[in-house]
């Protein structure tokens, strides 16, 4: 009975640590794909912001060309004016002229807008560019530091899963239930320490003659009220 107590124990404490390695390699795991999502977010900036501008910059292509056309039709309108022979006519060219000339400088008022936004965005981009290029190298040297601390944590972890499996191969099979069943339901805790009257899992007093016979039954026991197997060191 000793024996199979003191296997428990090594079980647990085993157990225990491993948990805190477990832990340790999530919070690597964690904080590798919270990296990779901030790269991801600020790649995705800038893939919108390429967007924008592109949008922007074939919009004000195409203002452009109308520029062009009105370009165009000022100088032909102009163009025929000393052929004009009659007033009413020439007053009409004029007006075409001046109505050409008119949206010429629209259009002219529009690329400038057109290029105010896109020097905006376009120096929004090279800062999230650049904020991309420094945040990605950080974050590949620190998730290769991670990846590397994961080597040790997985051979550790495997050492562990090994000398695991052989604590529990050397307890009978109802009892090796019995703990894992304790470690799902009882968070990690199967096996605690009696003392001073309570079990330490609980913090419950145990009934005084129960906790007596630890000390003398051959037999292993369970906390009345967290089932948790219980030890004890020495008698208080
Ligand atoms: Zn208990």
């Amino acid at each position: 009975m000793q024996k199979q107590l003191q296997l428990l124990r090594d079980l647990q404490e085993m157990d225990t640590e491993k948990n805190v390695v477990e832990t340790e390699r999530q919070a690597g795991l964690d904080e590798q794909q919270v990296l990779k999502a901030e790269l991801d977010r600020l790649q995705q900036m800038v893939d919108s912001l390429a967007g924008e501008i592109s949008v922007l910059k074939d919009e004000q292509a195409e203002l452009v060309s109308a520029k062009a056309l009105e370009q165009e039709n000022v100088e032909r309108s102009e163009g025929r004016l000393p052929q004009i022979k009659t007033q009413k006519e020439y007053v009409a060219v004029l007006k075409e002229v001046d109505t050409a000339k008119k949206l010429f400088k629209d259009l002219q008022t529009n690329i400038d807008a057109k290029d105010e936004i896109l020097s905006s965005l376009n120096a929004d981009k090279e800062e999230k560019d650049g904020e991309l290029t420094t945040n990605g190298e950080q974050a590949d040297a620190r998730c290769a530091e991670v990846d590397a601390s994961m080597v040790a944590v997985n051979k550790k972890l495997a050492v562990m899963e090994r000398q695991r499996g052989g604590l529990l191969e050397e307890l009978p099979k109802s009892l090796r239930k019995r703990y894992e069943l304790l470690m799902s339901r009882r968070a990690g805790l199967a096996i605690v320490e009696a003392r001073g009257g309570a079990c330490l899992g609980c913090h419950m007093h145990l009934p005084p003659q129960m906790f007596n016979s630890l000390f003398v039954l051959d037999e292993i026991q369970s906390c009345p009220h967290c089932s948790r197997l219980l030890f004890v060191t020495a008698p208080d």
